[in-house]
């Protein structure tokens, strides 16, 4: 069995590689909801949503979020009665969010409705939100603290980060089947996501750092960072904001307690020494998911940089 952490868009994309090479029944994601929050009354789970819509083959590929040929209209007539529209939600997206949102209060956990939503989709992996708890990733800024969609979507990530904070994180615990996934996986893939508000969130849950740490199969990290910047995304001010170096060595720190291998691309291949010297070997391969092929080969060498043979 396959353990992936995952964000939202580097995640997913990195999945669609794994599944060509994996059968889907031997993958677990393990995936952020620190970005979760309520708009209208409805519970989003953003990196969830991308992980089931890309896998099946229904995200709108150019945003790497959303549903493809999606619809506005129910957000024009929210937006007359005077809501905010900043976080686009397309009327398909939104029967997601109202499934969930049902669900949610007849009782059902986080992890129930994830469960539900992966069957109806017609996907065999198993996708666990990293806590059924919830979580709240939050930027601090000069214009005060800001829920970090609003920071990345209605602020453009235009704010100086001062700091991360994981709102509920210390209180919460892993979800079901998290910790068990983690110890008897075969190999931990961490995605190329972006190591503080998608990775980070993740291990913030307490008792999944320690899991790693002590987990018997190896772990194995994709850096997002190429060339020393993120291929898309705020990972360079996050990072920077952290007062942590953006590049693949910056990324390698926020890994190196329990990682045993780091995946690093073609473009940063003179920065092998430094990461080895940090006590963490390194592969060097082009990570630059530019299609089908290249996500499974990307998939592939992270596997066998695991030990396993496939
Ligand atoms: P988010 O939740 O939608 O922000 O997505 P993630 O956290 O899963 O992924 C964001 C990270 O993916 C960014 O830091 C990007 O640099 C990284 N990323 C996206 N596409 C690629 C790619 O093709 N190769 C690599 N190495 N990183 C990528
Ligand atoms: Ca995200």
């Amino acid at each position: 069995m396959i353990v992936v952490l995952s964000g939202g868009v580097g995640g997913a994309r990195f999945l669609q590689g794994v599944v060509q090479v994996v059968p889907q029944q031997q993958i677990t994601v393990i995936s952020n909801t620190g970005d979760d929050r309520e708009f209208y009354g409805l519970h989003v789970s953003p990196d969830v949503d991308i992980v089931l819509y890309s896998l099946a083959g229904i995200v709108d590929a150019a945003n790497g979020w959303g549903i493809r040929d999606d619809t506005y209209n129910t957000m024009q007539q929210l937006t007359r009665y005077g809501n905010e529209d900043w976080f686009l939600l397309g009327d398909r997206d939104l029967a997601t969010h109202i499934h969930r949102t049902n669900l949610l209060r007849q009782g059902k956990t986080l992890s129930e409705v994830t469960d539900n939503l992966r069957i109806q989709l017609g996907l065999d992996l198993r996708v666990l939100p990293m806590s059924d708890q919830p979580i709240a990733t939050h930027i601090q800024t000069p214009a005060g603290l800001l829920h970090f969609e609003e920071y990345l979507v209605k602020h453009r990530s235009a704010d100086d980060v001062q700091d991360v904070v994981f709102v509920g994180a210390s209180k919460a615990k892993p979800a079901p089947g998290v910790l068990d996934a983690i110890k008897q996986a075969d190999a931990i893939l961490i995605a190329p996501s972006n190591p503080i508000v998608s990775v980070g969130t993740i291990l913030a849950v307490p008792g999944i750092h320690d899991a790693l740490h002590e987990a018997s199969g190896m772990v194995i990290a994709i850096s997002p960072i190429v060339g020393g910047a993120p291929i898309k995304g705020p990972a360079d001010k996050i990072m920077r904001g952290l007062g942590l170096e953006v590049s693949a060595i910056g990324v390698t720190r926020c890994y190196r307690d329990f990682l045993d291998v780091m995946i690093i691309d073609e473009q940063d291949a003179h920065l092998t020494r430094e990461i080895e010297d940090l006590g963490i070997p390194v592969v060097v391969t082009d990570t630059i998911m530019r299609d089908d092929e290249t996500k499974a080969a990307l998939a592939r060498t992270a596997l066998q940089a695991a030990g396993l043979t496939i």
